[in-house]
């Protein structure tokens, strides 16, 4: 089945036809350093699971990953704290913007998923609790995972977003209230701003997000990854929540698991095929990237391939 699919045609399709396409999104300047970027870049690559690589465009240039980042903690505190994490954040959709604090209240203190900005909090918190070196130690089990040692935070990302978090610091700090967050609130905001601040190209994210389309093994780097029933969570979570309040669309339209960032990067996963990531910076209104999501929904249809 992998080998049927002509990856170089359509993806020569895609570039072509996607040229014409006017980019209705907006960037994200709410982080100044993220204002900085080329609008106009559009990167796609795709790994399949049996290590074959089709790109186009500026896929081989680094950006800010942001709450893609956010899969990877999820998997670090899961191998380090097991299934316990869920006491601490929900599985469902949270159906509101993700830095939303109304949800918060009325939920007392317990986020709806891992990747509002809210749950990855709470991911940062335990990981600081159960590492000695939590910004080091995360950035050293990405590097493991992907094969890749180049692969760093942007201090000049995390500072900047640490000026202007201010909903973060309400975040946690209204977690910290109703006892979900056991750590100093500067310690863990400190290491969620450098977590989002992970810069990689869309090639790298594809091999470091490789083992959630083989069963938990990055077969590139002959490396388990995580248990095959974690690997089915964290893919049913990035289906149902990986989107912002967008996750429906994203299942609608293109029928794979994924995760976005307002860096204008997405990964989605074909479980059994392969792994694409795609970034283009400009977001559409709720806060994805708007051809990004363009592209993807034109490879499961011209592929005809999705998870449904
Ligand atoms: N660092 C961003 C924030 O906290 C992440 C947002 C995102 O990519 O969803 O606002």
């Amino acid at each position: 089945m992998i080998n049927t699919i002509d990856y170089h045609h359509i993806f020569s399709e895609i570039a072509s036809e996607f040229k014409e396409v006017d980019d209705l999104g907006a960037i994200a300047n709410y982080i100044p350093e993220l204002g900085k970027v080329d609008p106009t870049k559009l990167g796609v690559h795709l790994t399949t699971v049996d290590n074959q690589h089709y790109a186009f465009g500026d896929a081989d240039e680094p950006f800010s990953i942001q709450s893609v980042a956010k899969v990877l903690s999820l998997t670090l505190a899961l191998k380090i704290m097991g299934g316990d994490l869920w006491n601490r954040v929900g599985v469902e959709p949270s159906g509101s913007p993700f830095n939303s604090l109304v949800q918060l209240e009325y939920e007392k203190g317990i986020p709806r998923n891992p990747f509002i900005n809210a749950g990855a909090i709470v991911i940062c918190d335990i990981l600081v609790t159960c590492l000695d070196d939590p910004k080091n130690d995360l950035l050293a089990f990405i590097r493991k995972i992907s094969g890749i040692d180049s692969i760093n935070y942007s201090s000049k990302v995390a500072e900047s977003e640490k000026k202007c978090g201010y909903r973060n610091y309400a975040l946690v700090n209204l977690m910290k209230d109703f006892g979900n967050i056991h750590n100093d609130v500067d310690i863990v905001l400190d290491l969620y701003f450098y977590l989002c601040s992970i810069e990689m190209t869309c090639k790298e994210l594809t091999n470091a997000f490789m083992f959630l389309a083989s069963g938990g093994m990055n077969p590139i780097i002959n490396e388990r990854v995580i248990s095959l029933t974690r690997t089915k969570r964290i893919n049913s979570v990035m289906l149902t929540c990986g989107f912002y309040d967008e996750a429906g669309e994203f299942a609608f339209r293109v029928g794979l698991p994924g995760k976005s960032g307002v860096g204008g990067g997405i990964v989605a996963i074909h479980p059994g095929k392969f792994c694409i990531a795609v970034w283009s910076p400009k977001l559409n209104a709720k806060g994805n990237s708007y051809k990004g999501m363009k592209v993807l929904e034109a490879l499961t249809t011209k592929t005809k391939c999705s998870i449904f």
